[in-house]
């Protein structure tokens, strides 16, 4: 299998529970809640997308051929050092390519492999951690995992909608907005919701404040 990769960069993870920590990040092409065109936004499933998943023009994007050249791509990226290799598989939607031939070519170059998924395709087995972003109006099919990062406010799928679900941690993160002032409401909105239900913890977009990838 080949995979379509938007673009591929080294930086610190800047949210829910690895938020920090160094990480080659791995940006799959495509979505299947959104084609990532401004003119399809309000018929989209998901319309509060900030991340341009399409193509492979971005840094470091390209198509690969199979799961061991991808992998040496990546593995470029990781300092010479003892500690293994970190990578967070993302998108668009990863696990529209994200197969078994990938998980095993990363876990034979010593890669621990984190993946973040809107939960709506099946996962192949042996991932390190998962973290689902569900999203309203679309079938959740990934109901456990490490870590549930849900976007905070959605009308139509509040938190007590998946908070039962097998999860290790509850993220609730603010919805970015162009609008500074709907930026705080939301951040309020979600501190004051965690504040009130502790199962949940805030998670910030700090590559933002901090102006990184
Ligand atoms: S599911 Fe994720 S990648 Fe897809 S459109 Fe929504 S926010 Fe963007």
């Amino acid at each position: 299998m080949s995979y379509t990769i938007k673009e591929v960069f080294y930086s610190l993870q800047g949210e829910g529970f690895h938020a920090g920590r160094p990480a080659i990040f791995c940006r799959f092409s495509q979505c299947n809640l959104w084609t990532g065109r401004e003119e399809d936004r309000a018929t989209a499933i998901c319309q509060f997308c900030d991340t341009d998943f399409i193509g492979t023009d971005g840094q470091n994007g390209g198509r690969f051929k199979n799961a061991q050249t991808l992998t040496e791509h990546l593995l470029q990226f990781w300092p010479s050092t003892s500690v293994p290799p970190f990578v967070v598989l993302t998108g668009g939607e990863p696990l529209l390519q994200v197969d078994s031939a990938l998980i095993d070519a990363l876990h034979n170059a010593r890669f621990e492999i984190a993946l973040e998924t809107n939960g709506t395709k099946a996962a192949p087995k042996g991932i390190d951690w998962i973290c689902v972003s569900p999203k309203a109006q679309s079938e959740l099919l990934l109901i456990e995992g490490d870590e549930l990062k849900l976007v905070y406010p959605q009308p139509e799928l509040m938190p007590n909608v998946v908070e039962h679900l097998s999860f290790r941690h509850f993220y609730l993160q603010p919805m970015a907005n162009t609008n500074t002032s709907l930026n705080q409401k939301h951040t309020q909105m979600a501190l004051e919701y965690c504040l009130k239900h502790p199962q949940w913890k805030l998670s910030l977009q700090t590559h933002k404040f901090l102006g990184i990838d």
